[in-house]
């Protein structure tokens, strides 16, 4: 297995986090945000976005991962979730990427259920043809191919987060 020249280079990812974070500061000017890092994945992109984010905000975490079985509804798997109190608060999740969107639908429904003011999405990549759950984005870093990709907090067997780019992991060259 090996891993390909970066699909998005370091440079271009910052880039992208800082657009990302102009937006929400715009959209949430003058009001307070209850950002939420959807773990493992996100890790190094939430904390890129938060420190560009202009907006009062409080952090939060949510450990979260999804087995696809036959069904398209898969399984998701809660192992650590949020402490905040978030009734009437706007609510930011954060996610590395978007695949099949049973992972992010499932847990926008559930936090929906805790009545937040808003609930927002953004996530860094989004890989559309795979989608089988219908799951709004609000801020989307990049739209890219079917292909597996690692870096950036993305991982193979828990391994290449570290990467500060992000690269398609292949079997071969
Ligand atoms: P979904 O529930 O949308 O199918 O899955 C989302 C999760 O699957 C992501 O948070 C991520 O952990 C994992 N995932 C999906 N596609 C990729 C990929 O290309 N590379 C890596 N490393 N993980 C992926």
């Amino acid at each position: 297995m090996v891993v390909g020249k970066p699909l998005f280079s370091e440079e271009d990812i910052q880039k992208k986090v800082k657009e990302l974070a102009e937006q929400i500061s715009k959209d949430f000017e003058g009001q307070e945000l209850v950002t939420i890092g959807i773990l493992k994945g996100a890790f190094m992109f939430f904390a890129d976005l938060v420190r560009h984010i202009k907006v009062p905000l409080t952090i939060d975490f949510i450990v979260a991962s999804s087995y696809i079985k036959e069904s398209t509804t898969g399984e998701v798997k809660i192992h650590y979730d949020v402490r905040e109190e978030i009734e009437g608060k706007n609510v930011l999740l954060v996610e590395d990427i978007v695949d099949t969107g049973i992972t992010l639908n499932y847990l926008r429904e559930r936090f929906l259920l805790r009545s937040p003011k808003t609930l927002k999405i953004c996530a860094l990549l989004d890989k559309k043809e795979r989608r089988l759950v219908d799951v709004p984005i609000d801020y989307k870093g990049f739209e890219i191919p079917n292909e597996f990709v690692v870096g950036y907090g993305l991982d193979y067997n828990n391994q290449y987060r570290n990467l500060p780019y992000i690269a398609i992991f292949k079997k071969s060259i």
